[in-house]
């Protein structure tokens, strides 16, 4: 009795019986489909805090050490996406995305820096 490749429905001819796969990429990406699918959702999560993080980076690479709110808000920066939330030892409130740390300075300006 012929059997049929799960993937691309190819009838598999040679090996076990039980063999779900006429090959081995069907095989792998059948199962990357599946991965895919599971992760998409953490990816859906994941995604407003790697543009977070992607946004500090630059602005990092750049050399700047201080950053205007202001300009955290045009290039899409999201404030409820942050990884981390402290108080400095001198009060001020500072927000960690990943390696990155935003440091208050008033309600106008922050401090940037990594730990990186
Ligand atoms: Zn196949």
């Amino acid at each position: 009795m012929n059997h049929f490749c799960v993937k691309c429905n190819t009838a598999i001819i040679a090996g076990r019986s039980d063999k779900k796969f006429c090959s081995y990429n069907c095989r792998n990406n059948h199962h990357n489909g599946i991965n895919k699918e599971k992760y998409s959702g953490i990816r859906a999560v994941e995604k407003p805090f790697h543009k977070n993080r992607r946004i500090l980076e630059k602005l990092f690479s750049k050399g700047l050490n201080t950053v205007y709110h202001e300009t955290l808000v045009i290039l899409g920066f999201n404030f409820e996406k942050i990884t981390h939330n402290e108080k400095s030892v001198n009060g001020s409130e500072r927000m960690f995305v990943y390696e990155f740390i935003l440091e208050k300075i008033d309600n106008s300006i922050y401090r940037l820096s990594s730990q990186g």
